[in-house]
C-alpha cells in the first residue's frame, strides 16, 4: 500500500468506532511463525466458491483445498477468522465428523479421517457462512468495504495485508503460504461484476446470480482479493519489447468513464519503465489488470485496486496507480521471505518513483520526488530486525516497527546503494533479487522469496565489494549516519559518525569552492584543503543518506504544530 496516507488513516482509525466483535488476536496476526502442520503442506490448488451477498453483507463459502504433504501428517492446521460458522468439511470427499474439526481462535484444525504419508495428497472442502470483518478503514486495516457507487449500486471489496487470507477464506496466513493455482468462482447479484486474479474463464447466470472464474496462478497470499461493482472494462493490448503481448485491463464505475479512459493511458508509459528498467513484467501471460475500488489501493496480484479517485499532482503521473504497479515486481514476483524484510516491497517498491520521475521527466522531478521521502524518514526503529516478524510487528512503531520508514528511508537507501556502486551494479542486484536471475525471460518466471540478506549479497557480489558495512548501517541500525565536518587551519576535516562506532567508509563528495573532490573516508574519516575565504558544501549532488538535523528540527517544528491544531 501507499505511505504517504498513514498518518491520516491512523487519525481516522480513533475516530471510527465500531461494533464488530474484535478479531481473535491469532487472526488480527498476519505472517506468525508457522506450526510444523503447516511446514508440513506444500499447498497445490486452491478452489474458492465464494458467494457475495451485499443486501445482508455476509458471504457463503465453498472452498476445496489441495495439499501435498512434505512429511507425515495426522492433521491440517488452517487459520480462518472463528466469527465464521462452518457448516461442513470434507477430506477427500468424506464428511468429517464434527469432532474432528475446530477453530477456537481463529486455527482451524482438521483431523484426517487417516494419516497422510509424505508424498501423499489430500483435498480439504471446507463450507462456511457469516459476516466477514469490516474495514473501517481499508487498506490501513484490513476487511471488507460494503460501499455504494455514487449512483446507489453496490460496490464491495477487500484488502487484508494487515490481517491476512484468513479473514475470508481459510488459508495459511504466511508471506510462504502461496497456493501454486487458484481459481475463484465469485458469484454475485446480477448484473454485477467481479474482478478477479489471474485470468477470465468465464461467467454463467442463473436465478438472478453471476458467478465470475477467475484462475491465477501463484498469486500472493494477500493478493487474492473481493471487487464487485457494476463495472464496466477497457481492454487493451501491449506490445512489449520483450516482443510479447500483454493485455491491459481496467474495471471502472461507469460514472467514470472519460477519467478512465484517460487513467489507461498511463498503464503502457509505467509498464515500459518498469520493463526497461527491471526486466519484464512478471504476469504477462495474465494481464496488467487494474480495478477500481471505494478504498485507497492495494498490491493485488494482476487485480491492483485503484482507488485515487483521478487525483493529479504536479509531478503528472497517478502516483497511487503507480506505486500498486511496482508491486507486481516488489510484493508479488518477488516476496518477502517473512515480514521483517518487507522494505523489499515498499522500499524498493517506492524507489520506483524519483526512479518513473528521472525517466519520464527529469532530475528535478526525482530530486523533488526524494526530498519528500526524505523529510519522513523517522529512525524510530531499524528497517529489518534480523528475527520473524509479523506484519504488525513492522508497520507499527509502537511495538517497536519502522513503520513508514520501510518506505521513505527503504528508498532513500536503495538511492545511496545507486549513487555508491553505480547502475550497473545496481541494476543488476536489483533484477537477480526480482528475479533469481539477471536474464529474465518472459514466459519463463515464477514468483520467489526473497531476504535482506539475499539482496546484501547480490548487491555486493553485482559491485565486486563487500557491502555488509553499509546495510549495517542503513538497515540493521536504528540512526542515520552523521557526516562530521570540521574546519581546522586550512583543511576540512571529515569524519563519519555511527550508531555504535560501526564501521561506515562512504565516500562523500565535497565542493570547495567551484571544486568537487571525493573523499574516500576509508577509515571512516577524511579531510579536504579548504583555502582561506573559500566556500564548501557537503555531498553537493545529494548522493547519501544522512543524519540532518535541519531536518530533524522541521519535522519536531511539524509535530508541534499538529499537536497544537
Ligand atoms: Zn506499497
Amino acid at each position: 500500500m501507499k505511505y504517504s496516507l498513514i498518518f491520516a488513516a491512523c487519525l481516522m482509525l480513533t475516530a471510527c468506532a465500531t461494533t464488530q466483535t474484535p478479531l481473535t488476536a491469532r487472526t488480527e496476526a498476519s505472517g506468525a511463525e508457522r506450526p510444523p502442520e503447516q511446514l508440513a503442506l506444500a499447498f497445490e490448488h486452491a478452489d474458492l466458491n465464494l458467494r457475495i451477498e451485499p443486501s445482508s453483507k455476509t458471504i457463503r463459502g465453498d472452498v476445496t483445498l489441495t495439499f501435498q504433504a512434505r512429511s507425515p501428517l495426522r492433521r491440517v492446521l488452517l487459520d480462518l477468522d472463528n466469527h465464521f460458522t462452518i457448516d461442513a468439511i470434507a477430506a477427500d470427499g468424506t464428511l468429517l465428523p464434527a469432532t474432528a474439526w475446530n477453530n477456537p481462535d481463529g486455527r482451524l484444525s482438521i483431523e484426517l479421517p487417516r494419516p497422510l504419508a509424505a508424498g501423499e495428497q489430500v483435498k480439504v472442502r471446507v463450507q462456511y457462512h457469516g459476516a466477514p470483518h469490516v474495514a473501517k478503514r481499508a487498506p490501513w486495516d484490513g476487511g471488507f468495504v460494503w460501499a455504494t457507487t455514487p449512483d446507489g449500486q453496490p460496490w464491495v471489496a477487500s484488502a487484508v495485508q494487515g490481517e491476512g487470507c484468513d479473514l475470508f477464506w481459510p488459508c495459511i496466513d504466511h508471506p510462504q503460504g502461496r497456493a501454486k493455482l487458484v481459481d475463484q468462482h465469485i458469484t454475485v447479484p446480477a448484473p454485477l461484476v467481479a474482478a478477479g486474479a489471474g485470468v477470465a474463464m468465464g461467467m454463467d447466470e442463473k436465478d438472478g446470480w453471476r458467478t465470475w472464474h477467475w484462475r491465477a496462478k501463484n498469486p500472493s497470499t494477500y493478493g487474492i482479493s473481493i471487487n464487485v461493482g457494476p463495472y464496466k472494462l477497457l481492454s487493451e493490448d501491449y506490445r512489449s519489447r520483450y516482443g510479447n503481448t500483454i493485455p491491459l485491463r481496467f474495471w471502472y464505475l461507469p460514472t467514470s468513464e472519460a477519467k478512465a479512459k484517460e487513467l489507461l493511458k498511463e498503464f503502457p508509459l509505467i509498464l515500459d519503465f518498469f520493463e526497461s528498467t527491471i526486466g519484464p513484467y512478471p504476469f504477462a501471460d495474465e494481464k496488467m489488470g487494474v480495478v477500481e475500488t471505494p478504498h485507497k489501493g492495494m498490491e493485488h496480484q494482476t487485480i491492483n485496486a485503484y482507488g485515487n479517485e483521478y487525483a493529479k499532482t504536479m509531478y503528472g503521473y497517478d502516483d497511487l496507480l503507480q506505486h500498486e504497479f511496482a508491486h507486481e515486481y516488489f510484493g508479488n514476483q518477488v516476496t518477502n521471505a517473512n515480514w521483517d524484510d518487507m522494505w523489499i516491497h515498499e522500499g524498493l517498491g517506492s524507489y520506483m518513483q524519483p526512479l518513473y520521475m528521472q525517466y519520464l521527466r527529469g532530475d528535478q522531478e526525482y530530486y523533488a520526488s526524494l526530498m519528500r521521502m526524505r523529510a519522513a524518514i523517522t529512525n524510530t526503529a531499524p528497517l529489518v530486525s534480523g528475527k520473524p516478524h509479523t506484519e504488525e510487528d513492522v508497520y507499527d512503531t509502537k511495538r517497536g516497527g519502522p513503520g513508514q520508514d520501510i518506505y521513505v528511508k527503504g528508498a532513500l537507501t536503495m538511492h545511496t546503494l545507486r549513487e555508491l556502486i553505480g547502475d550497473k551494479a545496481f541494476f543488476k542486484a536489483v533484477r537477480e533479487e526480482v528475479y533469481g536471475t539477471d536474464h529474465p525471460q518472459p514466459g519463463k518466471l515464477a514468483p520467489r522469496y526473497g531476504s535482506t540478506p539475499e539482496f546484501v549479497n547480490l548487491a555486493s557480489q553485482a559491485s565486486g565489494q563487500d557491502l555488509q558495512w553499509f546495510f549495517d548501517v542503513y538497515m540493521y541500525q536504528k540512526d542515520l549516519p552523521e557526516l562530521l565536518a570540521t574546519p581546522a587551519g586550512d583543511r576540512l576535516s571529515l569524519r563519519w559518525k555511527t550508531e555504535n562506532n560501526k564501521p561506515f567508509p562512504m565516500p562523500v563528495e565535497v565542493r570547495v569552492g567551484n571544486k568537487i573532490e571525493t573523499v574516500a573516508m576509508q577509515d571512516g574519516t577524511g579531510s579536504v584543503a579548504l583555502p582561506a575565504g573559500a566556500t564548501w558544501t557537503l555531498d553537493p549532488h545529494s548522493k547519501v543518506l544522512r543524519r540532518l538535523e535541519h531536518i530533524e528540527a522541521f519535522q519536531a517544528y511539524e509535530k508541534n504544530k499538529r499537536k497544537k491544531s
